[in-house]
């Protein structure tokens, strides 16, 4: 049973605050999508929750374990953290990358079966044909697609991805979210901050909306009502329904 609960987090960079009383509880094998306009603080609340930045007040809780008492090496072995784009991209060919996912469960030197897992992940994200490039020879969705196998090979029981179909094509879309479903209907919990509203509800049963550091809304589809996300986002929209489907469309700005 793997559990996250974040507490009246506030986190501010340099005195100025980017989050402020953010409560939230993250369930086993839910697939949670994180929406809200930029700058409303998604990349810092998945941040904290990778335990890269560190709240000004509030706690997150692993279990009932405060983040503070945890060693972020010990938090690897739980949670995975993709982020949007990695500023330095490392010398190493995507198989060593990927393999690098393996590192918290690796004592000395990686076993076969760490190599198994890679070369299995590998396949799952299309990446075989270039798995002996250099990182720096691939294209930014590519790319993206080797740091999501990254987190993968990790085996973690918790993924956070920010933004993590913004690089790619329509197929590898889909592909990825495809293969983050899955991985919660085996009870692993994901959560994906994400622009496209309409993957989201194709994909995600929660939905979590940020606005101005706060929680403004979450729930199931349900909350996303064309008034909502109008006050979200300050733009019309039209909320389409077929077969089951729901569908946002923007309408025209003037
Ligand atoms: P989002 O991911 O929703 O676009 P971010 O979490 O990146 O939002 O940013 C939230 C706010 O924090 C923005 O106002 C942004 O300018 C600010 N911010 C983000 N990173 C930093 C940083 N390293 N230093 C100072 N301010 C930052
Ligand atoms: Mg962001």
């Amino acid at each position: 049973m793997v559990n996250i609960k974040i507490e009246n987090l506030d986190f501010a960079y340099n005195g100025s605050l980017v989050l402020n009383k953010i409560f939230d509880e993250i369930k086993k094998g839910e697939f949670t999508a994180l929406v809200g306009p930029n700058g409303s603080g998604k990349s810092t609340l998945l941040r904290c929750l990778d335990k890269i930045l560190l709240p000004k007040n509030g706690s997150i809780y692993l279990n009932g374990k405060n983040f503070k008492e945890i060693d972020r090496k010990i938090l690897a072995k739980s949670i995975a953290y993709v982020p949007q784009s990695e500023d330095e991209v490392f010398q190493s060919n995507v198989f060593d990358t990927i393999l690098m996912g393996r590192k918290p469960h690796i004592s000395w030197m990686p076993t076969n079966d760490d190599l198994e897992i890679t070369a299995k992940v590998i396949e799952k994200l299309d990446l075989s044909e270039f798995s002996m490039k250099y990182l720096n020879q691939l294209s930014g969705g590519q790319r993206q697609r080797v740091y999501i196998a990254r987190a993968l090979a990790q085996q973690p029981k918790i993924l956070f991805l920010d933004e993590p179909t913004a690089n790619l094509d329509l197929r590898h879309q889909l592909e990825v979210l495809d293969i983050l479903k899955n991985l919660t209907k085996k009870g692993i919990s994901v959560v994906v901050a994400i622009h496209d509203l309409n993957l989201a509800l194709q994909f995600c049963e929660k939905i979590v909306m940020l606005k101005d550091g706060k929680i403004f809304a979450k729930g199931g589809k349900e909350i996303i009502t064309s008034k909502i996300v109008e006050n979200l986002y300050g733009v019309k929209v039209k909320i389409i329904n077929e077969d089951e489907r729901f569908f946002i469309i923007p309408e025209k700005t003037q």
